[in-house]
């Protein structure tokens, strides 16, 4: 029997919502906090207090005993450092206390995460700032309290404060377009996301016979397995039992932390699946990401699974992205993408569209460098996901008013004289058009855009900070020409005209996967920075620079601090594989195939002796002997190029891109065929036949 779980009752119980804010608080204190969130102005000390309190107090009904600031250094990953309601109340015993200052502020010790050098080693002090728009919630026992974090000097060291600063920049801008367009309603324009999440989950006990699944994440071993993803058979297949008992529950827990886990399924590769939630304002979406990346781990970790979030667990099939959905809305409920009714409704769907094309196209390598990792290298520009090369898939509607705007034809008819923006209606713009295309890295979606190259296991604040930033410049350029304009409907007229025509290189209806695209894009110019060690020097140029300064987004000095972190991160990951690489060959493959050739040649030798002829022993040592010697060897260079790392992290992302990689190639070639000459009982750890189809 089912149990029935009643989810409007259970759907952000765990969350001290805005309704629970409202129910336990005085209304001048809950008055001040709305205040606070929608203006920005700040907290009295005695409104935090009383928070604070209420705050607490809810969550010891709930059974919290800790709270704690939760924050999102820039590992990716979240931090929290938890600390008990507890205060000595002088006669032995305790009461349990929270004061708004507690709430408010927080001293983690921060000299273990990572800063770029935004921190001298003398003054390791982070401070944690309570984010009054994003709701507390509890878990495991605490009362977790989302956090900025950031460096005496006040550099942010986190993800969460450029995220905010370019949700507010967005929306400063985009305010001054709706304005030029009479909207004298909407307050605030909403950048929202939706981040479909893609996973695989394996068998506990296999997973634990592997180190580098362990280690790293990944199998830097393997051999194909007979069967792979080409039957089709697992896309939209019935969930297992097992796995469908693990989604109830995950589903069940995603809700009551408030997180809108909508839909599941399974992916294309076996032992792959999907969780995408409904969209909401960045900043949630990004938090509610970070919470699911860690329940589902933990929730796997209860049914006896494993959940991998790297992009490429697997060589040969396909590997782990991120879809991120993004749009811009008002604050009344209008969605900026969406082609509207009236011929004044879609000239400004069409500045918002213009603004987007030519920001992706300026700022192409940007938007490639947020999603640039090591992990993330094996997915993008590999046949199985999209290239390496930013491009925009509009469908063959929009396309065909792009068109006929950039020509000066009329849409539907050539001949005739052209769509004037302002005051011809364009036709609707059906939503999932025609066939999805699924090569593309940034898709229209019929209301927003889908972003495809993010990686499984990134945060999505990186890109949509770029999304953000770049389309609050556009805006910008595009607000400071109309707003200085008497002549408001010929000069959109002109500037969408313009933008289009300047920056339809980067629109591309084709097979994103092929070589043709490749060429026809190098035509074109556009760029396409292969790899991560390639395309991450681009990302501190000053044309970036600027752009994320004039925003207020980062200083130069935290947006050259990220860069550091993320050429230091690639280059640790690399170094970590490798020697975990070696590791195995050395310790475990090397002796299991020289194990079982020395059995066979104990055979051989035995059966020689009543003389028998012995073919298959004969050539399996040979072959065996072979590829043994050539694992060796492939292991020893390897072993010798990772004592020559140069001395800059620039350099040594490059010398691990262009040798540490070649020569870890080579080591698996020959432990795959190793594993393929070896009997079973022999090889050290699961294959892919066992991980994959258990
Ligand atoms: P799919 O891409 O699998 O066909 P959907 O179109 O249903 O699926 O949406 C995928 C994701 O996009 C979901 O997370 C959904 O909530 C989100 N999404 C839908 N509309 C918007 C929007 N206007 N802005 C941002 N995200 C959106
Ligand atoms: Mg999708």
């Amino acid at each position: 029997m089912n149990q029935v779980v009643n989810i409007p009752e259970i759907f952000g119980s765990d969350v001290f919502t805005e309704a629970s804010m409202k129910q336990r608080l005085d209304p001048a204190v809950y008055e001040a906090w709305k205040q606070c969130i929608s203006t920005g102005t700040s907290l009295s000390l005695d409104n935090a207090n009383a928070i604070a309190n209420a705050m607490k107090d809810w969550a010891i009904e709930k059974g919290a005993t800790h709270y704690t600031h939760w924050f999102q250094p820039m590992t990716g990953i979240t931090a929290e450092k938890h600390d008990s309601f507890i205060t000595p109340t002088g006669d032995g015993g305790v009461l349990m206390d929270f004061s708004g200052k507690e709430l408010v502020r927080g001293e983690p010790d921060a000299s273990s995460f990572p800063s770029g050098g935004l921190r001298a080693t003398f003054e390791a002090r982070g401070y944690t700032a309570w984010d009054p728009t994003s709701f507390a919630f509890i878990k495991d026992g605490s009362l977790y309290i989302p956090t900025c974090f950031f460096s005496y000097n006040g550099d942010a060291l986190d993800k969460k404060t450029p995220l905010l600063r370019s949700c507010e920049e967005v929306s400063r801008e985009a305010l001054r377009i709706l304005r030029l367009f009479g909207d004298s309603d909407t307050k605030r324009v909403i950048a929202c996301v939706g981040a479909e999440q893609e996973y695989f989950l394996l068998p506990k006990a296999l997973y634990a016979q592997r180190e580098d699944l362990r280690l790293t994440g990944r199998t830097l071993f393997g051999a194909p397995a007979p069967k792979g993803q080409e039957l089709d058979d697992h896309y939209f297949g019935a969930i297992r039992t097992r796995v469908s008992s693990y989604m109830k529950d995950l589903d069940e827990q995603l809700w009551r932390l408030g997180v809108l886990s909508k839909t599941k399924h399974n992916e294309a590769a076996p032992c792959q699946h999907e969780m995408a939630p409904i969209y909401s304002g960045a900043v949630h979406a990004c938090d509610s990401n970070q919470l699911a990346m860690e329940i589902m781990k933990k929730c796997a970790a209860k049914h006896d699974l494993v959940c991998l979030l790297h992009e490429k667990p697997f060589a040969g099939i396909n590997g782990s992205g991120k879809h991120n959905n993004w749009s811009l809305a008002t604050d009344t409920g209008k969605n900026l993408f969406s082609p509207g009714r009236t011929p004044r409704q879609n000239a400004r769907f069409l500045v918002f569209l213009a603004a987007f094309i030519q920001g992706v196209d300026e700022y192409q390598d940007f938007l490639r460098c947020t999603v640039a990792s090591a992990g993330n290298d094996h997915r993008l520009g590999s046949n199985e996901a999209p290239p390496a090369i930013v491009s925009i898939y509009l469908g063959d509607e929009l396309n065909a008013v792009v068109d006929s705007i950039v020509r000066g034809t009329n849409y539907t008819d050539p001949t005739k004289s052209m769509m004037r923006i302002g005051v011809d209606a364009m036709p609707a713009i059906p939503k999932d058009t025609t066939d999805r295309n699924r090569t593309s890295p940034l898709a229209f979606t019929g209301n927003k855009f889908e972003f495809r190259m993010p990686g499984s296991s990134q945060s999505v604040a990186g890109p949509n900070i770029a999304l953000n930033t770049i389309m609050a410049e556009e805006l910008r350029k595009f607000a400071d020409v109309l707003e200085s304009t008497d002549d408001f409907d010929s000069a959109l007229q002109k500037l969408v005209c313009q933008a289009l025509s300047d920056h339809k290189r980067i629109i591309f209806s084709g097979n994103g996967y092929s070589q043709q695209w490749e060429e026809e894009a190098a035509r074109r110019g556009l760029s396409n920075l292969s790899s991560t060690a390639v395309c991450l020097p681009t990302y501190v140029s000053e044309k970036n620079i600027d752009l994320v300064t004039r925003h207020g987004i980062f200083t130069e000095h935290e947006f050259r601090a990220r860069f550091a972190i993320h050429l230091e991160s690639y280059n640790k990951h690399l170094a970590i594989e490798a020697k975990t690489m070696l590791d195995m060959a050395t310790c475990q493959i090397l002796p299991a195939a020289l194990r079982y050739s020395h059995a066979l040649t104990d055979g051989l030798i035995a059966k020689k002796s009543i003389g028998a002829a012995c073919k298959a022993e004969s050539s399996l040592i040979a072959k065996l002997t072979t590829h043994c010697d050539w694992l060796y060897d492939a292991c020893e260079k390897l072993r010798l190029d990772l004592q020559q790392l140069p001395g800059t992290p620039e350099d040594t992302a490059l010398y691990c891109h262009d040798t540490i990689i070649p020569d870890m190639n080579s080591v698996r070639e020959q432990a795959d065929a190793l594993e393929k000459l070896t009997a079973k009982d022999y090889w050290p750890f699961p294959t892919y036949a066992d991980l994959l189809f258990y």
